[in-house]
């Protein structure tokens, strides 16, 4: 089911109503950029938490500033507009995927970033599983390059840069596979086509830095956080060659959409035993529980669409989102 409102030039409407121009300078020339954020329903709360959402709104802001918008928002006013979305829709018992949208709005031809309206759009539709095989993906590595911060800014989530991930998602998908990983111009992995990428060799993680050309996620910093804190793994932040995946004990990808998806095999060499691993396993757990508001320790990373009826544990706070 596909969402009943968006917010869009200034104000919510119903979807139908939410159109640009075939002329709009984001449609012709991918100068946009997105987000992707995710609330959970909690059952036991009967409540609905979005994840992050503060983290989410900076980095879509970020992205506008790298393609010279100025937008008269803050990552606090997107909030209050997203709650205001959420509950507009009232999705209740299910949970939900957001895609805030900021774009050149401006109805010209000219390939150029400045001198050009700018406009910011959300809506947010009801979403399950992002890949299929959760617990078990079948990766190859693309003949595709990860885009470099030289050419469209990896660090960034432009739209245009998306088609980059397009090639690389269809041509996987195509061969048989769940997924791919994507080596930069170096050689080196980046990530998947739109999510971060870990393995797991002798007790300590492994990902790749933030200048092997990846988008700088917000699941891979909450993931960070969890096997180091609660997991008590050694995090290493390394460059990885693509031979070193295939001697990994485990692998798995992450981020808003797919959230964390074990990695079984890349191109037809089996990674560790060829079942999802015990470290992937227990994050997987992990996430899940703190995502949805059930872990007291991460409810600063909760925030609840409704009231709540009674004040929960913890220090739930609606504009409280701590980098960590
Ligand atoms: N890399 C790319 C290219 C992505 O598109 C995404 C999805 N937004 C991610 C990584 C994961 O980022 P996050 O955890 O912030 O959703």
């Amino acid at each position: 089911m596909g969402p009943s409102y968006a917010y869009f030039q200034g104000k919510i409407v119903p979807i139908e109503e939410a159109k640009v121009s075939v002329m709009t300078h984001a449609l012709n020339y991918g100068t946009g950029a997105f987000g992707g954020v995710r609330a959970y329903w909690n059952d036991e709360e009967d409540n609905l938490f979005i994840f992050r959402p503060l983290d989410h709104f900076r980095r879509v802001l970020n992205s506008g500033k790298l393609l010279m918008m100025d937008l008269p928002y803050t990552p606090e006013s997107m909030l209050d507009i997203l709650l205001e979305l959420l509950r507009t829709e009232n999705y209740q018992g299910q949970d939900v995927y957001i895609r805030p949208l900021i774009y050149k709005s401006a109805e010209v031809i000219g390939v150029r970033l400045h001198d050009l309206a700018s406009d910011f759009t959300m809506f947010a539709q009801p979403f399950g599983s992002y890949i299929e095989n959760e617990e078990g993906s079948r990766v190859t590595f693309s003949s595709w390059r990860r885009i470099d911060d030289n050419s469209i800014p990896a660090r960034g989530k432009i739209t245009g840069a998306y088609a980059n991930s397009a090639f690389i998602k269809t041509d996987a998908m195509l061969a048989g596979f769940d997924e791919a990983l994507v080596l930069n111009q170096n050689g080196h992995i980046s990530e998947g086509s739109a999510e971060n990428f870990f393995l797991v060799r002798d007790g300590v993680a492994i990902t790749p830095p933030i200048y092997a050309n990846i988008l700088e996620g917000i699941t891979r910093r909450t993931v960070m956080h969890l096997l180091a804190e609660e997991m008590g793994l050694e995090v290493e932040v390394r460059e990885i060659d693509r031979t070193e995946v295939f001697i990994a004990d485990e692998a798995f990808f992450c981020g808003t959409g797919v959230q964390v998806v074990a990695i079984t095999e890349v191109d037809h060499r089996k990674i560790g035993t060829g079942t999802i691993g015990p470290v992937v396993r227990e994050l997987r757990s992990l996430y899940f529980d703190v995502v949805r508001g059930k872990n007291p320790r991460y409810r600063h990373w909760n925030v609840p669409v409704y009231e709540a009826e009674a004040a929960p544990q913890g220090e739930a706070s609606q504009h409280q989102d701590h980098t960590g």
